[in-house]
């Protein structure tokens, strides 16, 4: 379409931008024979351009679409990286650096440390040879500085709990642990990083670090897994219990759940036992069930 000087200046002031063919690269004497194939497409679509600018007449305008200064690219934000392919192939030392250097999600950006998890170490660096898995939430701040799970006045509870039935948590100094008590379970998370100010998890923190706590099951083996807490049922039952967000935690109770052929028992978590005193008791019997359906055994280092 030819436009005048002054029909280009009026159309400018209305803010309305007109396309311009892209220059042509040069043409190479070799390549002289392309410059009519590539001259006609250029007049294809200014004439498809003319057709589309002019309305028959009689026919409203067409809105005028806004040109994008630039289509707009997918990044991921700075400083994040994929998760470390592979997870599910993983011994446990690659699984354990592949949490350390974790840079799937933002948590990465706020923490401290990331908590693994707890248990006794094998000599060989092998996965741990446990009878329990207990799975909480998230570290708070606490076990964000210590690289430890449940360290502060949950975890405290936890251990006294763990205690009365004969379980003590593995020590990362292989401490010597009391006569008689076993030392057979292995303490995790949900989330291996701090969620800031002690904030739920969010969903897609939960996705992303959903496949190192599979390959903790997957290596761990496990004959119980004791979920305390919404999260933990959540992460562990979502693809076994239909409409689980729909079921209080309270309802989750005293029963026998499967993740990846493990039973799986659901308790309150600790920290809310601290507030509701009076669940304590119910708390002991799903310790009780879980430890019927999964007697835990002293094994000697
Ligand atoms: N709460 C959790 O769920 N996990 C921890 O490690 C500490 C507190």
């Amino acid at each position: 379409m030819d436009l005048d000087k002054r029909q280009r200046a009026m159309l400018r002031e209305m803010g309305v931008r007109l396309w311009q063919p892209p220059s042509p690269p040069p043409v190479a004497a070799d390549d002289a024979i392309n410059t009519v194939a590539v001259g006609a497409r250029l007049e294809r679509a200014e004439a498809r351009f003319d057709a589309e600018a002019a309305p028959a007449r009689g026919a409203p305008a067409p809105a005028l679409r806004p040109v994008p200064a630039q289509a707009p690219v997918a990044r991921p934000a700075p400083g994040l990286q994929p998760r470390p392919a592979g997870v599910e192939l993983m011994d446990w030392p690659a699984l354990q650096a592949a949490v350390a250097g974790c840079r799937a999600c933002a948590l990465c950006e706020s923490r401290k440390n990331t908590v693994f998890g707890i248990g006794p170490v094998a000599a060989d660096g092998a996965a741990p040879q446990v009878d329990w898995l207990i799975v909480g939430e998230a570290p708070g701040e606490n076990e964000d500085i210590a690289g430890e799970p449940f360290v502060g006045q949950a975890g405290k509870l936890l251990d006294n709990m763990l205690l009365a039935i004969g379980l003590q948590r593995g020590n990362a100094d292989a401490t010597a642990p009391r006569a008689g008590v076993s030392t057979s379970v292995f303490i995790t998370n949900v989330l291996k990083c701090r969620p800031p100010a002690n904030r739920n998890p969010d969903p897609a923190e939960v996705a992303q670090c959903e496949p190192y706590l599979k390959r903790q099951v997957e290596l761990l083996q496990p004959k119980m897994i004791l979920a305390l807490g919404k999260f933990a049922a959540q992460s562990l039952l979502q693809d076994s219990v239909p409409e689980l967000h729909k079921i209080p935690l309270g309802k989750l109770r005293g029963q026998v759940f499967r993740y990846l052929g493990v039973p799986v028992v659901v308790s309150y978590h600790p920290a809310y036992l601290l507030r509701s005193l009076g669940d304590k008791a119910k708390a002991w019997d799903d310790l009780c069930l879980a430890l019927n359906v999964a007697p835990t055994v002293v094994r000697s280092a």
